[in-house]
């Protein structure tokens, strides 16, 4: 039986990770996140409502650490990828991020009330991979180009030193120099990607934020795009927000695993932890799904019926519970509080200490 800690937000004070045990610095602490779009109607385009894309989402990433955000199309999970890197100004919350080695409140910077003009002194420590490595690259520009273009803008490099710097990025990623020349259409998706990816390290960040980075490639090539990631995330101390939908890639990746549903974190521990123990009826349902990869275990797919409900018009009390098989009244009436138990696993779920879910071994 766990015993549980209530809190209104998932707890950022454990640096739980499965590959190092010991206590990691905070990187990014995100509290009470809100990203809420708005509904215009008529001719004078009043307000008339709000998307809800995230509402409400805490967590922290850890110096070095892969943390995964999984869950259904239209969960959210982009536009907090986007949050974080600012490219959207979140509605509320905070995006604490911690740029120097203390990771004390005071020493760190609130990157989601940051002006444009202050952003661009911080905009280099967190960096993003975008999905399609196809529309990510301008077609018109050359790799040199597209590599060079944060390079020229922040370190002002030139000439020589800035090829050198590009040939420099093109060899870490696994291409070669000379191909900086061409131009993106030259290029298979993985080459493509790498290319992202290249990009994305020219200003040496801390974060990047990678949105569904294999998804739209080969399995072949998925595995050698991720086995990349981890390899630069060793040699440059590099964190990760490696936001996907499949579960498997997920698992391979990260130390810690956050499930997102309807715009709220509902799920959130070690990578292990979690696809082993669940403690969500969520994370159960998508773990249902993952490949067994012991044909001697079968394991009950679970369906869920109706599609993810509009964030504009949420269920009440938990939001899942329209489409849970464990629904009781309670769920219909009152929002289920976010909880942590041992080890920094946190879930939010009036029935969590009850249920008996199943993961994947
Ligand atoms: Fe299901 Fe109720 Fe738990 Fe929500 S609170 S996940 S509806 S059991």
């Amino acid at each position: 039986m766990h015993t549980a800690t209530q809190t209104t937000t998932p707890a950022p004070a454990t640096p739980p990770s499965s590959a190092h045990d010991a206590p990691r610095a905070t990187l990014v602490s995100v509290t009470d996140l809100k990203m809420y779009f708005p509904i215009k109607r008529g001719l004078l385009r009043q307000t008339v409502g709000y998307v809800r894309a995230v509402d409400g989402v805490s967590f922290t990433i850890y110096r070095g650490e892969t943390l995964g955000l999984v869950g259904e199309s239209g969960c959210g999970k982009t536009t907090l990828g986007r949050c974080v890197v600012r490219a959207y100004e979140p509605t509320a919350g905070t995006i604490l991020y911690h740029s120097g080695e203390r990771d004390t409140p005071a020493a760190a910077i609130d990157f989601a009330r940051l002006s444009q003009r202050e952003l661009r002194a911080f905009r280099h420590e967190i960096q993003m991979i975008f999905q399609d490595p196809y529309s990510s690259l301008n077609p018109r520009m050359t790799v040199l180009d597209i590599i060079a273009e944060p390079l020229v803008i922040h370190k002002r490099l030139r000439g020589s030193a800035l090829k050198a710097e590009v040939g420099d990025l093109l060899r870490r990623v696994g291409l070669r120099p000379e191909h900086m020349n061409r131009y993106p259409n030259a290029f298979s998706g993985g080459q493509r990607q790498r290319i992202g990816i290249a990009r994305a390290l020219a200003l040496r960040p801390k974060l990047i934020v990678c949105d569904e980075p294999v998804s739209a490639l080969d399995v072949s090539v998925q595995a050698q795009v991720v086995n990349l990631l981890q390899d630069l995330q060793r040699e440059l101390g590099l964190a990760y927000l490696f936001i996907a939908h499949d579960l498997s890639v997920v698992q391979h990746i990260s130390d810690r695993v956050a499930v997102m549903y309807l715009g709220r974190v509902v799920e959130l521990a070690r990578s292990k932890t979690l696809y082993s123990r669940p403690l969500h009826p969520y994370t159960e349902a998508l773990l249902s799904a993952v490949p067994s990869t012991n044909p001697d275990i079968s394991r009950e797919r679970i369906i869920l019926t109706g599609d993810v409900p509009n964030p504009a018009n949420p269920p009440s009390g938990c939001h899942f519970h329209p489409r849970c098989r464990y629904a009781q009244d309670l769920c219909q009436q009152q929002a289920p509080p976010w909880r942590e138990f041992e080890d920094g696993h946190g879930v939010a779920c009036h029935f969590a200490e009850e249920l008996k879910l199943v993961g994947v071994s």
